[in-house]
């Protein structure tokens, strides 16, 4: 269904400049950057347009009913195996995501690292690490720094510049979030032990910026829609730009299968169901995919023909592979005063004092620690996982543990490096398929034993935190035996300079395909130490730059 607002209606069988496939955190900002370039661009959304007003906090649609995900109750499941000598079995939610305008960035807890300039050349400084496809990448800190500074500005980012920051060439727009009730015991906890704890940068207005209001602190923020459009999605920041540029017709409801190509191996149209059903297929100078680190390799397989019968953009055999998630921890810890940590935005102080772990640990690693609520912060979850400290899971002691867990108990996060492997890969499964008939996604995933052995470091120093802040019990896990899913969808078509090993060049052009771009997730080439989306903006801010300045040299 095409938007109303201000939006052209292009036809169908005559080529638009672009077609941009997914609105998500990078094709919202390419659909934008485009579109006010004066470039005619379609975008194909399989999502519905939903807006501050649509979201609600609904915990069992959201959380329970992935009313925004996008699983098997919708009709597309999904599968999962360890190694590829196990036989994958359908699981809900292992690749997570958003299905709507704006994709993952409208209900993401919206903290918002900035890479930094040793996450460009790790290889190099570090060296390789045997058997995998850890690399430099073919970009620097310093290139990508710019962008860096639109995201911070365009999109809207508070926060303040701390001592382990990379260097920027402009201040935050926004002051930092008020500290909540976890971060005040992190802050104390971590000067006790030396370290560093600084104001968290988040993509949530900490006042007016933009048109948009400030954050109301309402608490319901990870994993759901916000109700006032402070958190700075590609929907409540990109879209309404792109739309209101004239140029832009965004389609929703339409789920791409494939990309055709003509006999020269370019790219012609674009091939989808759209939202009654009816198969469609939008002609188009060039293509940009920006459906994130799952679906856009399961579109490129389902892209083959005779000239590229491995999908199309895949003479490296890299469409799909180095699937990197960023490892995790989480401990909770129980206080004899209120927290309160069910208020506000997800987490407002980091400790980034072990982002680089020392080489004499003997693994690769490194990652950050935050402060936040647990479970969520929302009152059902918190209902539903109280017990953690061994109490009952009913009756009335279980009242009142639950009464005092919701309001006494902090936690404290660590987020850390994914290393990069062929056998951890996005695949089509053969055996299952979704509503419209297409093979499943099927993820294979282990973690590396150097990512299983950083988690467990980090796991470490959360207790000492946890002690050191005072708690009275604290339980805490992280996945010793490997992941089995994350919302992190990294490197599956990575950059680089070497189409052997590479998927796309430093501009995000396939090397196979001169009209086919790709900026999503899909484009990193190593994790950084978890929240990767503001470099995913970044990302999609440079490379349409320069797909505008190419097609502007008439080369594409
Ligand atoms: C609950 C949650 C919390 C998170 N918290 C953080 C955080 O704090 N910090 C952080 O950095 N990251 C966080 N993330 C991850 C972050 O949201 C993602 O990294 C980011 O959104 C990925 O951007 P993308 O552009 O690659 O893809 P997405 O944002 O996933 O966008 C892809 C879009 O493409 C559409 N699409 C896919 N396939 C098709 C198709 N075939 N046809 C048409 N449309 C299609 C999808 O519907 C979607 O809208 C979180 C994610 C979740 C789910
Ligand atoms: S906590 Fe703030 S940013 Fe998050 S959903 Fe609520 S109002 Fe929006």
């Amino acid at each position: 269904m095409a938007e109303s607002q201000n939006s052209p209606t292009y036809p169908t069988r005559e080529p638009v400049d672009f077609v941009v496939v997914g609105s998500g955190a990078a094709g919202g900002v390419m659909a934008k950057e485009l579109s006010t370039a004066g470039f005619s661009v379609v975008v194909l959304e399989q999502g519905p347009h939903l807006q501050a007003a649509d979201f609600k906090h609904d915990e069992w649609d959201y959380d329970y009913n992935g009313g925004l995900m996008w699983g098997i109750k919708q009709g597309h499941p999904q599968t999962f195996r360890k190694n590829e000598n196990e036989e994958a079995v359908e699981a809900e939610a292992v690749l997570g995501y958003a299905h709507n305008v704006g994709g993952s960035s409208v209900h993401f807890s919206g903290n918002f690292w900035r890479f930094r300039p040793i996450d460009f050349m790790e290889a190099s400084v570090r060296g390789t690490v045997p058997g995998t496809n850890f690399a430099d990448w073919p970009i620097s800190y310093e290139d990508l720094e710019p962008y860096y500074t639109k995201v911070d500005w365009e999109i809207g980012v508070s926060g303040l510049q701390g001592p382990w920051d990379p260097p920027r060439s402009r201040a935050y727009p926004c002051p930092p979030m008020p500290i909540k009730g976890p971060d005040v015991l992190l802050e104390r906890a971590g000067k006790q032990l030396g370290l560093n704890p600084y104001p968290a940068p988040v993509a949530i207005l900490s006042q007016p910026h933009n048109g948009r209001p400030g954050c109301i602190h309402c608490g319901f923020c990870n994993g759901f829609g916000c109700e006032v459009n402070a958190k700075s999605s590609s929907m409540a920041t990109m879209i309404p730009l792109a739309l209101a540029s004239g140029n832009c017709e965004l389609r929703t409801g339409c789920t791409v299968s494939r990309v055709n190509t003509g006999e020269d191996g370019r790219v012609t149209e674009v091939v989808y169901w759209d939202a009654e059903g009816t198969e469609q297929a939008q002609r188009a100078n060039a293509v940009v995919l920006c459906a994130n680190g799952s679906e856009t390799p399961r579109i490129l397989f389902l892209s083959e023909s005779e000239q590229h019968p491995d999908g199309l953009a895949n003479s490296s055999g890299f469409v799909g592979q180095n699937l990197m998630f960023n490892g995790y921890t989480s401990i909770v810890g129980l206080f004899p005063e209120p927290v309160n940590a069910y208020k506000s935005v997800p987490a407002t102080r980091v400790i980034h004092d072990y982002y680089e772990l020392d080489p004499n640990l003997g693994f690769y690693g490194g990652g950050g620690i935050d402060g936040r609520h647990y479970s969520r912060g929302t009152p059902l979850n918190s209902a539903l996982m109280s017990g953690m400290f061994g109490g009952p899971t009913w009756g009335a002691e279980y009242k009142k543990n639950l009464q005092q867990e919701f309001t006494h108990t902090a936690a404290f996060d660590g987020h850390t490096t994914s290393l990069p492997l062929a056998s951890n890969n996005v695949t089509l499964d053969p055996n299952v398929q979704d509503k419209y008939g297409r093979p499943a996604l099927r993820c294979t995933y282990m973690d590396h034993p150097d990512d299983i052995q950083t988690m467990s470091y980090f796991y470490d120093r959360t207790v000492e935190l946890m002690e050191a802040a005072g708690a009275i019990r604290y339980a805490g896990e992280y996945p010793e035996n490997g992941q089995e899913g994350n919302v992190h969808l990294l490197g599956t078509c990575r950059m680089g300079d070497d189409p052997s090993s590479s998927v796309i060049d430093k501009y995000h052009r396939t090397h196979d395909v001169p009209n086919l771009f790709i900026s999503d997730g899909s484009s990193l080439i190593t994790s950084g130490r978890g929240q990767p989306t503001m470099t995913i903006m970044a990302m999609a801010f440079r490379a349409a730059d320069n797909i505008i300045q190419a097609a502007r040299r008439g080369e594409i």
